[in-house]
């Protein structure tokens, strides 16, 4: 069979399988080949499941096509913090180096059950915690557009994969914009579900307040597909919502002329790179003609999301993070005295420099006499983040706004300069501070030749309007490069 199995989106790849025009095995052996292919440059994967896929794919094909599933025989990447029984779940820290889940999240069930085939884990920040996944304990992933510069982050593996064509779709999380973010830094779509629509059992925590599992893939229908195979309630997750979910699938493309976005000034008044600048200028003039109506807004709170955030984040992943501790779970130093200095060494040995930053800042703000200066201000800002959000969607039906105010950077840029670091999520931290769902989607390249993203945020739990409205302006956009099929060679030295 042809060998650019590869190159097929999401839906395409399903309607092939459903016809017989291939066989799962066929497309299981294409991409399995492409990631042989492209890892020496990617390492996007932290584990490829060869022979397990191939071994389902054979045994679908002899079972036959079944329609009935949302994606039977489709292979799906998942991040590395989703537990899927059988192989270890590392959220890419040395600390989980060897931790092999005992149950599968919800989300890995509910894939099983509509027939996905989930052939790789990918690569991450440690415990989700970045933006460029260079603090994954296995290596960085590079971008498959320019391998000098990072996928974004922290769900970079997810992205890069996708945008290379190791697999259609994949599973991320986002938390302050690692789904959205990486996505456009790879040239992908990415979309994070309202907080509560997805459920988060089984998925290894960062911020529970902010989390949510959602889908990657390189078109917004894709996208649709992958989430409609798992929203919905579920008993394992108190925090996921009992609404039931929409049709995510049957979407009916929104008309240009029928859209009014708001763009906060905030966000479009930031300082801009210029490759950026003037795709997203290119990308608003492409709205305009198309009779979308554009609405400048004020969102004066979005201010605060970078210092809100942080502290938010931080403090609840010091107290995610508190499990490990050399006793319960994963890496235990090999030397130590008592039982505080086992702690101690365990953590500092099995933890990255990025999270014990953030567990020594949660930890912080947390504490009494710090508490209600930092926390509980932070939690305050944030529902005036989220109140104005709300607002703002009351005078326009979706708001607008860049993913990111750089193209994807060279490595080590900003390793050293966490404060930078964080100042550049302020476009996606807001919509985690909300609750509401984005969907962020390629909207040209720059003239350096890096892909620029814009992301779209609706009303909570309104992820079908969402997705039709991202229909619209995915087909106004220009469509990235297709680089599934090009050479990821190193240069040589
Ligand atoms: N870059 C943000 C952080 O480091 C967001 C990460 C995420 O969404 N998981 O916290």
């Amino acid at each position: 069979m042809d060998k650019a199995l590869c190159s097929l989106s999401l839906e395409e790849a399903r309607k092939g399988l459903l016809r017989r025009d291939f066989t799962a095995f066929e497309l299981v052996e294409s991409l399995l080949r492409r990631i042989r292919e492209t890892e020496p440059a990617l390492n996007a994967c932290l584990a490829v499941f060869e022979d397990e896929s191939l071994k389902q794919a054979r045994a679908m094909d002899e079972s036959g096509p079944d329609p009935s599933k949302a994606l039977w025989a489709v292979p799906v990447t998942l991040k590395d913090v989703y537990n899927l029984q059988g192989a270890p779940a590392t959220a890419g820290s040395r600390m989980l180096k060897d931790y092999l889940p005992s149950y599968e999240a919800t989300v890995v069930k509910r894939l099983r059950e509509a027939g996905a085939i989930l052939i790789a884990k990918t690569n991450l920040d440690e415990f989700a915690m970045g933006s460029s996944t260079e603090f994954s304990a296995y290596g960085p992933t590079r971008n498959p557009r320019n391998l000098a510069v990072v996928p974004g982050g922290s769900s970079g593996g997810a992205a890069a994969g996708v945008a290379a064509g190791q697999a259609p779709g994949a599973f991320g999380t986002d938390t302050g914009g690692s789904i959205r973010q990486p996505a456009a830094l790879c040239g992908c779509v990415g979309l994070k579900p309202s907080y509560g629509r997805v459920s988060r059992y089984g998925i290894i925590a960062y911020g529970s307040s902010l989390d949510q599992a959602g889908p990657l893939a390189r078109t917004v229908s894709d996208c649709g597909r992958l989430l409609s195979a798992v929203a919905g309630p579920d008993g394992l997750d108190s925090t996921c919502s009992r609404r039931p979910p929409e049709d995510y699938v049957n979407l009916k493309e929104k008309a240009p002329g029928s859209l009014t976005l708001a763009l906060p000034r905030e966000l479009w008044e930031a300082s801009f790179h210029p490759a950026v600048k003037e795709t997203l200028d290119g990308a608003l003039e492409l709205l305009k003609a198309a009779g979308v109506g554009l609405k400048t807004v004020s969102m004066p709170a979005l201010r605060y999301s970078v210092a809100v955030y942080y502290i938010l984040a931080a403090a609840e992943a010091s107290t995610n993070l508190a499990r490990y501790d050399g006793a319960r779970y994963g890496y235990r130093a090999e030397k130590y005295g008592d039982l505080s200095d086992m702690y101690k060494k365990s953590r500092t040995g099995g933890l990255g420099r990025e999270v014990r930053r953030r567990i020594l800042l949660g930890t912080f703000v947390l504490s009494s006499g710090y508490y209600d200066a930092y926390y509980k201000k932070a939690a305050q800002a944030r529902r005036l983040i989220r109140d104005e959000y709300l607002k703002t969607l009351e005078e326009a039906d979706f708001i607008l706004a860049p993913v990111s105010s750089i193209p994807a950077w060279p490595f080590g840029s900003f390793t050293e300069d966490p404060l930078t670091q964080y100042q550049l999520d302020i476009m996606t931290l807001p919509l985690n501070l909300a609750g509401g769902p984005g969907l962020s989607l390629p909207c040209g390249e720059g003239s350096d030749g890096l892909p620029v993203g814009v992301q779209l945020m609706g009303e909570p739990f309104k992820e079908r309007s969402l997705l039709e409205a991202g229909l619209a302006l995915e087909r106004m956009f220009p469509k990235p490069p297709d680089i599934t099929r090009s050479p990821l060679t190193l240069p040589r030295g």
